[in-house]
């Protein structure tokens, strides 16, 4: 299966940089990785407009309702309408500063799959609960709920908050045992492991990505803050 490679410009990005991103995106080997953008919501139908050709686009979140007196809150509808094919749910910085809940994420999920959009969920441990060793309560219940909207997850991101921003990148054990355990999990409820795709993310950038997707059972990764910055995202996508 292709590698794939989400950038998430979180609450970052411009029209300039979907420009940057159009240039620098047209050297991409197309075939050798999928490459998946995440602009914030008014930027979405630009960089599909723009990117098409090359890149998919995906949302940073979605509302768990299908419409209705909801301010500010963007529909799965809508996102499709725009042009979205993807869309982040559960990250930890919604999770911790929306205080959204792994029920919440669910009817989230059930909304996008209604729609065709892919989720992408992402799950992970803060640095308290790896070194008190309660990472594996937590990503199973962050994966359990993820079942309540009737379907598993096929796109799975392992994102460990303590990673997220700060230039630490887990060890390969802790990486490669960590998602062997995602996928065992899923593939305990689902029975259908061989499609999921479980993506690792948090400061990973153009000097650790292939090293990073090399690793055993990594399908791809979620960037941030290097995803930024064309070039360095071209290098990483180069380099996968
Ligand atoms: P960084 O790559 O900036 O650590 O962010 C990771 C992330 O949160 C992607 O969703």
């Amino acid at each position: 299966m292709r590698k794939i490679v989400v950038a998430n410009w979180k609450m970052n990005g411009s029209r300039s940089l979907i420009e940057a991103y159009k240039s620098t995106c047209a050297t991409f080997e197309a075939a050798a990785v999928e490459v998946v953008v995440c602009p914030p919501f008014p930027l979405l139908a630009d960089a599909r407009q723009s990117l098409n050709q090359q890149l998919r686009v995906g949302a940073q979140d979605c509302s768990a309702h299908t419409d209705g007196a909801r301010t500010g809150d963007v529909s799965a509808a809508l996102l499709a309408e725009v042009g979205a094919q993807y869309c982040i749910i559960g990250h930890s910085e919604r999770r911790a500063g929306h205080t959204e809940t792994s029920e919440l994420i669910s009817l989230k999920q059930r909304q996008l799959i209604a729609k065709d959009i892919r989720p992408i969920l992402c799950v992970g441990e803060t640095d308290v609960e790896r070194r008190e060793d309660r990472w594996k309560k937590v990503l199973n219940a962050q994966l359990e709920a993820a079942f309540q909207s009737g379907t598993g997850p096929s796109l799975v991101a392992y994102e460990p908050v303590w990673a997220i921003g700060t230039g630490l990148i887990p060890t390969s054990e802790i990486i490669v045992e960590t998602i062997s355990y995602i996928r065992k999990q899923l593939g305990a409820k689902t029975g259908a492991q061989s499609s999921l795709r479980v993506l690792y993310g948090g400061s990973a950038d153009e000097t650790s990505a292939a090293r990073l997707v090399s690793l055993d059972g990594v399908s791809g990764l979620l960037v941030g803050g290097a995803s930024l910055d064309a070039r360095r995202f071209g290098a990483m996508i180069s380099s996968v």
